[in-house]
């Protein structure tokens, strides 16, 4: 191959002097061109010297007692053999002409056929004295020619050169990778156009793009590697600080959605619908909520608060206030389960009014449903209740004015927008609540939902004491049972929770046996019913029913409860395998307790096998608060995972993490701002670059299509 056929795109399996096994390994990486070589950064780096602290072996065997960093060794491959232990092991003794040493290998079963007695090779590690020989256990290695010099010469340097470590494979180790990024390094990074100016450079003292890549693959000082990461850091976040602000810029001045006017009057008449004293966080939530309403541009607002805080009637407030103008309204949640129990919440709470509810689910029959979806396409339907799926099908709204998510701890960025109506004006949006119990560390919704005006209700109706959270192994079963039955002879009512419906080999308790044992055992003298999402929807209706009017005393479910469902008497819950759940889905869990004027009591049951698990738990029994369990759940985790932050289409961050970040994010989020003040698309020549990039990386999960 020419030099000047050599591109990004160019295939692995087409530079020079790859093998085979190399383009097959990369592949299994996901590597599979130039591009894809540049962006496998590495994951740390190792400091080597590299002649001086390379000794003939005699040194490092006799050296070892005092060293404490790594050295690097080269020998000829004497033996290997297999080790013996409660680990697997290979043992290779490799020597040179001053002595040997043993390379030990754990776990590493396949050493045994990539190393033969003849070869060369270099091992980097940490001698250590074992029995009689000297060992390194699983150093770095690499294969040497077999004409390599396996001696220092007498005049090495003692120059530190800094080695990338890669994520690697069982196929594939880091340095073999390192010398096939290294082989192509130069060629690629001086094909990387900069879509960021000189100046903005400048002025933050960062590299250019190419720079930045090579110092990451080839530094000379630790320095280097910091200012490359910086810059690479930065420019992730600016990008999606720009694809937010623009957005959000879109809907500002190009969408326009119904002005809802509120009068004294329709604010008595949504007041008289709610049955308690609102309290002062729901009066300001619904506030601010009534007063995006009244403008043109499309609300889009978060409101977060924790569960029980009271949320549902502020969606209330705020759909009677596009009703109030003859528009309609809808609500979508996240499960049939959950949209049932708002259907039935806000039927109660409008009797006899004039505002006709539907709820549009799965479940409902065919003839029935498109009666409902006739309804809603002519404005005799005020309100719409359903599930995601179903709202975004094939109904068409009358004259839609407001779309309130209940999303509880997951989001659906992507679908939010999806609602629609008859208007057919591409420019014309609904406004945009979105609910969620999942409190998201202010730091982080900016980031990922920095097009989102946002509300919080940081406030539980008056009466609520927070619920007691204890944990126990599984061995104190029975006891916590025993006390449930007596907490239940008091007149209490609890949820069993249990992380699977049947019996497997995960040995988790399964929800079928687990109800036969308790209704044979602990629970006997109890009313007690299965409850789980495989369940049709009449079966789950009337169970429900049972269990609110207090017919049942007790349910064994599975996580088809943790989102919303709302049955202020019950005071107990019960988590089994509580270390299998993530946190934010324990918090919602425990929320379906303590919800009324009675305590709750939370028991979670478990042998956490891994540390995370533990974590939870403590955290758990540390804390009520929503935001530091959410704060403790982003330390445990990292943010990728966190909120169901993939499901929402949010593409990963490559190298950002957050909170680690957190002062690059503030300087992005202000440089995207100012950027998109002065130019919303992004159209000045000088910006065509980074738009282009930019759209491709997050044009699409934002629905950045229409923006141009
Ligand atoms: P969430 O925010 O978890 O959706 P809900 O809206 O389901 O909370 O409210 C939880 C419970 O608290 C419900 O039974 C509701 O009727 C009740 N509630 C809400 N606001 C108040 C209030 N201001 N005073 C008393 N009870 C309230
Ligand atoms: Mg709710």
């Amino acid at each position: 191959m020419t030099a000047t056929t050599f591109q990004l795109t160019t295939l692995i399996a087409d530079l020079p002097g790859v093998e085979q096994m190399t383009v097959e390994a990369t592949q299994h990486l996901g590597l599979r061109c130039v591009a894809d070589l540049l962006l496998h950064l590495p994951m740390r780096y190792q400091h080597t010297r590299p002649w001086q602290a390379i000794g003939p072996i005699i040194d490092a065997t006799t050296e070892q007692a005092t060293a404490e960093d790594h050295v690097e060794v080269r020998g000829e491959v004497v033996s290997v053999k297999r080790g013996f232990g409660r680990t697997p092991k290979v043992e290779v003794v490799i020597d040179d002409p001053t002595g040997d040493i043993t390379l030990v290998f754990f776990n590493q079963p396949w050493i045994q056929r990539r190393l033969h007695p003849g070869q060369k090779l270099a091992a980097i590690g940490t001698p250590r004295a074992y029995r009689s020989s000297v060992q390194m256990a699983n150093p770095t290695w690499r294969a040497l020619d077999d004409d390599a010099v396996l001696i220092p010469p007498s005049d090495a340097s003692d120059l530190v050169q800094i080695q990338p470590v890669y994520p690697a494979s069982e196929a594939i180790a880091s340095p073999r990778l390192a010398a096939v990024i290294q082989s192509c390094l130069d060629q690629a990074v001086a094909l990387l156009e900069d879509h960021l100016t000189d100046a903005w450079r400048r002025d933050r003292n960062l590299p250019t793009l190419a720079d930045a890549y090579l110092h990451l693959h080839r530094p000379d000082f630790d320095d280097q590697i910091a200012s490359a990461r910086r810059r690479l850091v930065l420019d992730e976040l600016l990008m999606l600080q720009l694809a937010v602000m623009m957005k959000r810029h879109h809907r500002r001045t190009a969408l326009h959605a119904q002005m809802l006017a509120r009068t004294e009057q329709v604010q008595r008449r949504i007041e008289s619908r709610i049955p308690f004293e609102l309290t002062t966080a729901q009066r300001r939530v619904i506030d601010e909520i009534a007063q995006d309403l009244e403008s043109s541009i499309p609300m889009n607002r978060l409101l977060q608060g924790d569960v029980g805080s009271g949320k549902t009637v502020v969606a209330l407030a705020a759909m009677l206030q596009a009703v109030a103008h003859g528009k309609q309204a809808a609500l979508v949640a996240p499960t049939e389960l959950l949209a049932e129990q708002h259907a039935r919440t806000l039927q109660a709470l409008l009797r006899d009014s004039e505002v006709k509810l539907c709820l549009l689910t799965g479940s409902v029959a065919a003839a029935r449903r498109s009666r409902l979806v006739n309804d809603i396409a002519t404005g005799d339907v005020n309100i719409v209740v359903g599930t995601h799926a179903v709202l975004t099908e094939d109904v068409i709204f009358a004259d839609l004015a407001i779309a309130v998510t209940d999303e509880q701890h997951r989001f659906g960025v992507r679908q939010r927008a999806a609602l629609r109506d008859k208007s057919g004006d591409q420019l014309h949006a609904p406004h945009q609540l979105v609910m969620t119990a999942t409190p998201i560390p202010r730091t982080l919704s900016l980031t990922i939902f920095g097009d989102l005006d946002y509300s919080v209700l940081d406030e539980l109706p008056p009466g609520r004491t927070p619920v007691e959270t204890v944990s126990v192994t599984a061995a104190e079963a029975h006891a916590v049972y025993d006390d449930l039955a007596q907490a239940v002879g008091r007149g209490e009512r609890g949820y069993v929770v249990a992380a699977v419906i049947d019996e497997s080999e995960s040995g988790l308790v399964d929800l079928h046996s687990h109800l036969e044992w308790l209704r044979n055992g602990p629970l006997q003298h109890c009313r007690i019913e299965a409850l789980h999402g495989r369940m049709d929807t009449d079966t789950r209706e009337s169970i429900m029913e049972r269990f609110r009017r207090g017919e049942l005393d007790v349910l064994v479910a599975t996580t088809v409860i943790e989102v919303g469902v709302d049955v202020p008497e019950a005071t107990r819950i019960v988590i089994e395998n509580a270390d299998r759940f993530g946190l934010a889905q324990l918090h919602q869990l425990r929320g379906r307790v303590g919800r009324g004027s009675c305590p709750g009591r939370c028991v979670l049951i478990a042998d956490p096998s891994t540390d995370e698990g533990q974590r939870r738990i403590e955290a758990m029994v540390e804390t009520t608060d929503g935001f530091r369990i959410a704060e403790r759940d982003l330390e445990i985790r990292g943010p990728g995972e966190l909120f169901g932050a993939r499901q929402s289409g949010i593409p990963p961050f490559r190298v950002a993490r957050l909170p680690r970040d957190m002062e690059l994010l503030s300087l992005a989020r202000r440089d995207a701002e100012a950027w998109i003040d002065a130019d919303p698309l992004l159209q000045a020549p000088e910006h065509a670059l980074l738009r282009k990039r930019m759209l491709k990386a997050h044009g699409r999960w934002l629905g950045l299509g229409d923006v141009g």
